[in-house]
């Protein structure tokens, strides 16, 4: 058996949202989970014991090439304000800024993973102003450079590996760990923006309860009702990378089964749409935001007549917050 690979995972400007997410992984022993997976947490700050002059001193040896290191785990944005200094964030008993920690120990890892969409782009930490001047490892929403560069790759051959998700789902954590840790991720398995493309190839619409809705144009008004959440509560799972629809959370849910519209948290720039998050911006009466890979006048051409096609059932349904008109018993064999 392979040597445990060794993960250092440090957070930074974030809501520590992707440390609680990974906690909710689909285990009754997670330690024990790391160990089969061939997974060794050096340390990580809410999960170790260590603290103070004990990790500093990990951080030292890591940094200065006395000791290796297989994977660099940074959760949160690396905040380089103000005027790049890096001193909104200085790593609490060592008077140095993160974002000088991040590099150094980026330069040893073997190979260096985002997890999370403020890692990743800057997120939501990067919103508005931006005034802590927050990016992410590799990129400054879809501008590649970030903190590292563009042309940043770790002593593996990788770029930096954009688990984006706000937060992130624990199975895309593990997952992706686990192909480290087995040799088994390689450049091809990720997607033009760095994401593993195991969950990155997959939109939110896939599996989705409402497609039915979707397919006739049958839209939810509130956001209790069971229709669709394209055409007016700004659902994005058309457009969104992620299998949030097939690999459920915490086994069962997912944002749009619980009546929420998919606000698209995989992708870069999502913390700032333009528009309210709950409310679809229109143009004429067509919604900006159209299907991923679906040309304007197919699906002008589509919406209108699925509109008219549909079944009483399904248009009654969509406003309602349960099932009000059953499906007709039809006999299913000949
Ligand atoms: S990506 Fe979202 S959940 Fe994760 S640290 Fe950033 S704000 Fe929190
Ligand atoms: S609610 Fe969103 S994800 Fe679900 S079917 Fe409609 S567009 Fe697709």
């Amino acid at each position: 058996m392979n040597a445990p690979l060794d993960v250092l995972w440090l957070q930074s400007g974030g809501c520590g949202g992707c440390s609680m997410s990974l906690l909710c992984a689909d285990t009754p022993d997670f330690p024990a989970l790391l160990a089969d997976a061939g997974l060794r947490l050096l340390w990580h700050p809410s999960l170790s014991r260590a603290s103070g002059d004990e990790v500093t001193a990990l951080l030292d040896e890591i940094a200065n090439g006395r000791r290796p290191l297989d994977v660099l785990v940074v959760e949160g944005a690396l905040l380089r304000g103000p005027n790049g200094s890096g001193r909104f964030h200085l790593l609490a008993g060592t008077g140095v800024p993160m974002i000088s920690w991040v590099r150094r120990l980026a330069a040893q890892a073997r190979h260096v993973v985002a997890v999370g969409s403020c890692a990743a782009w800057g997120g939501v930490t990067a919103g508005g102003a931006n005034p802590t001047e927050a990016c992410g490892l590799q990129y400054e929403d879809e501008l590649a450079g970030g903190l590292l560069g563009a042309g940043f790759r770790a002593a593996g051959g990788l770029p930096v590996v954009n688990i984006a998700g706000c937060p992130t789902h624990p199975g895309w954590v593990l997952e992706t760990l686990m192909a480290l840790a087995d040799g088994s991720l390689a450049a091809a398995d990720l997607d033009a923006l760095q994401r593993p493309r195991f969950y990155a190839d997959q939109l939110v619409h896939h599996g989705c309860t409402r497609n039915e809705y979707y397919e006739f144009k049958a839209s939810a008004e509130r956001p209790s009702d069971l229709g669709c959440m394209m055409e007016h509560l700004g659902c994005k799972g058309t457009q969104a990378h992620a299998d949030c629809n097939t690999r459920l959370w915490n086994g069962e849910g997912s944002c749009t089964r619980g009546g929420y519209a998919c606000i698209s948290c995989t992708e870069p720039g999502f913390q700032e749409p333009g528009h309210a998050f709950d409310s679809t911006p229109k143009l004429a009466g067509i919604p900006i935001g159209l299907p991923t890979d679906m040309p304007k006048a197919w699906f002008v051409a589509l919406s209108s007549l699925a509109k008219s096609a549909t079944p009483r059932r399904v248009k009654q349904n969509a406003v309602a917050d349960h099932v009000v008109v059953p499906p007709a018993i039809r006999r299913t064999r000949k």
